[in-house]
């Protein structure tokens, strides 16, 4: 039996996807090799790479000027990175701190250059995301960092500002959970293990003139030219991970794109938000204006009995519920792949805990 997986990550894949990736495991298309065994330069991979490329941009409806790159090292590696080819010497670079996310892109950023952190919210509970109204923004900035979801407090950017600076954002636990418009953003990157596969490739959408920023001094490897100039093939790059990532963007094509995944996402979360909010019992830890609709954190009144909450849900198949353990809690992630009966499950599962605990 599949379990009710609520892990932020690595977390839940679609069924189907799996059941498919398991089908061709060993002979990939009568070759009589599996995908993860072939070269990243021949026919079979190319195919997988080139598609999985075309349906990102498809999905997301990524305009001329932008290229989609798989590269390594997870978001982490970005926070490093685009600080490392887009904050220039003399150079500020604009941050927010909404979480735990980005305090580590903060604290990266500034050991390549100067940063200035616009807004922090960082410790505020309830938590929340800054508003663009309350940054103070450099005039010139190299760039604006944004997290859009901050997976561990459950806070979310429900819609991204328009601004001068270009907008750099951390995408990694709500990536093609919603649409985008592409052009209001100059970089995004997210780690595969939250909502697009499994862990061990990052996707990076960038603003291709953004990309010639980067000095000569930062090693090739780590210059997004050299993924753009290389179609992210300047080295090995991980294939099996990109295969499944292209079973996952098939599998959102045909269950609609987006825009479906994005009303789907909305009920999911927004059920789930109604029985936090039916009873004292439980209290959502987000402001409501914040509400993250993929990593949704609550707290019980009596917080002895979260333990007990997970541990029975646990016995419920609701498995992996527990809260980061630097806010404790409860956390469910309901990221595309988690079905809504899952959610439904839970939900019934929370009303019989408080008839017998409340
Ligand atoms: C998980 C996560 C990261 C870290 O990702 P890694 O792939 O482990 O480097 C960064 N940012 C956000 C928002 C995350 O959820």
């Amino acid at each position: 039996m599949r379990a009710y997986n609520f892990s932020a990550g690595p977390a839940i894949l679609p069924e189907e996807v799996l059941q498919q990736a398991q089908a061709e495991f060993v002979d990939y298309q009568n070759t009589g090799m599996s995908i993860m065994e072939m070269s990243h330069r021949g026919k079979e991979y190319s195919a997988v790479h080139d598609e999985t490329i075309a349906n990102i941009k498809e999905l997301l409806q990524i305009p001329e000027g932008y290229s989609v790159l798989f590269m390594t090292g997870g978001a982490t590696a970005q926070f490093a990175l685009a600080p490392m080819n887009l904050l220039g010497n003399g150079q500020i670079a604009d941050y927010t701190n909404s979480g735990t996310w980005a305090t580590k892109a903060i604290k990266e950023a500034k050991l390549i250059g100067e940063v200035n952190v616009v807004a922090d919210c960082a410790k505020e509970i309830p938590t929340r995301v800054p508003t663009i109204e309350e940054c103070q923004l450099t005039p010139d900035a190299a760039y604006l960092h944004l997290t859009s979801n901050e997976t561990i407090s459950g806070a979310q950017w429900k819609e991204f500002p328009k601004t001068e600076a270009p907008l750099v954002v951390d995408m990694s636990s709500d990536i093609l959970s919603r649409p985008l418009n592409i052009e209001d953003f100059g970089l995004i990157y997210a780690g595969a293990q939250k909502n697009l596969g499994p862990a061990g490739i990052t996707l990076v959408i960038i603003k291709d003139e953004l990309a010639a920023r980067c000095p000569d001094t930062v090693p090739q490897i780590f210059r997004y030219q050299t993924f753009i100039d290389n179609n992210s093939l300047f080295n090995t790059v991980p294939t099996f991970p990109v295969y499944m990532l292209c079973l996952v963007t098939r599998w959102l094509k045909a269950n609609g794109g987006l825009e479906a995944m994005h009303a789907l996402n909305q009920r999911k979360a927004a059920k789930l938000y109604n029985a936090i909010d039916a009873t004292d019992f439980y209290s959502g830890t987000a402001i409501k204006a914040c509400r993250s609709d993929m990593n949704v954190t609550w707290r019980i009144a009596n917080e002895d009995l979260e333990s007990v909450f997970i541990e029975e849900a646990s016995k419920e198949n609701l498995k992996t519920l527990k809260g980061h353990r630097s806010v404790g809690g409860v956390r469910a992630s309901i990221y595309n792949a988690f079905p809504e009966a899952g959610v439904d499950a839970l939900i019934s599962f929370m009303k019989e805990f408080e008839a017998r605990h409340g």
